[in-house]
């Protein structure tokens, strides 16, 4: 093995990046816009088990984003540990990503939250509540605090410390329609879970566990014509909701579709839904 020193690096053109410089670059890939915020807190109330989960985002996320679960939370140290670069308590060895059934598994996800905005964590895992404040990846104050078992992760002013990346978002309401469709994917695809979705202070969900007709009915309340579809074959599942052509949209964002849990976009699948009504589509759909 050839071993390449550190004056080599630095006599050329290529010089190693700061490690300041390469863990805003990570974060940056990970925390897109306040709703990609939004979907890993969701996933990681959802990977804690919990039963309830609330949502809030002030200025389209840009200010504000609170998600808090009731999962079973975090001890202190656990609480100092997850907000650093990979780590995780989902996999531990490289086998067990063929067989996760958790959202994350990558633990970047807190350290990249953390490092790009002023982050206030509190949880308690049944026994002391701990708080954690961290501003721009410094932790800047721990203490004890006082809540029912679960998490509650609050971010404030996402990006205020790269201006460059945060002018890049945009307005209140096109933010604001980003997370509320990210929030609207998870409670579509767990109906049994209870959630509480608020803008502002304007409550736009608040959902206890219900059958999956019943959750389709508050997300696309004017589609009253609906079946349920399901089909179980000997590799694969396929269970939903389909309404009927009338309700139809002219673009695709009425097209949603969950691969194990998972919201994906795939040409294919709005392909074949697309056939499968046939000429009973509008034309130009
Ligand atoms: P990942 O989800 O990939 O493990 P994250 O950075 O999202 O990475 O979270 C790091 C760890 O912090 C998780 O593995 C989990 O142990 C803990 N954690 C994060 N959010 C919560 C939560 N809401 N409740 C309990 N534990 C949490
Ligand atoms: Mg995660």
């Amino acid at each position: 093995m050839i071993h390449i020193g550190q004056d080599q690096i630095d006599s050329g053109k290529i010089k190693k990046l700061p490690d300041e410089v390469i863990s805003k670059i990570a974060a940056g890939e990970v925390v897109i816009n306040p709703a990609s915020v939004v979907k890993e807190l969701i996933e990681n109330a959802i990977d804690a088990q919990a039963s309830n989960i609330d949502i809030q985002i002030k200025n389209g996320g840009k200010s504000y984003i609170k998600v808090a679960d009731n999962g079973i939370g975090m001890s202190n140290d656990d609480l100092l540990a997850s907000i650093q670069r990979y780590t995780t308590s989902k996999i531990s060895e490289i086998e067990d990503i063929y067989r996760i059934s958790s959202y994350g598994f990558r633990g970047e996800a807190l350290a990249s939250i953390v490092d790009v905005s002023r982050t206030v964590i509190t949880t308690c895992d049944g026994s002391q509540a701990y708080r954690l404040e961290v501003v721009g990846g410094n932790i800047v104050k721990t203490s004890q605090s006082h809540r029912e078992k679960g998490t509650t992760v609050e971010i404030y002013d996402l990006f205020f410390n790269l201006p460059a990346r945060r002018k890049f978002l945009s307005s209140e309401k096109v933010e604001t329609r980003m997370v509320t469709e990210m929030v609207e994917r998870f409670l579509l695809v767990r109906p049994d879970l209870s959630f509480t979705y608020k803008v502002e202070d304007d409550i736009v969900y608040n959902v206890r566990s219900e059958t999956l007709n019943d959750r389709f009915s508050v997300i696309f309340p004017d589609v009253k014509e609906f079946q349920q579809l399901s089909y179980d074959g000997e590799k694969v599942k396929i269970s939903g909701i389909i309404s009927s052509p009338q309700h139809t949209r002219r673009n695709r964002t009425g097209q949603l579709f969950f691969v194990n849990g998972r919201f994906i976009v795939d040409n294919l699948l709005h392909l074949a839904l697309e056939r499968g009504y046939g000429e009973s589509l509008m034309h130009g759909l």
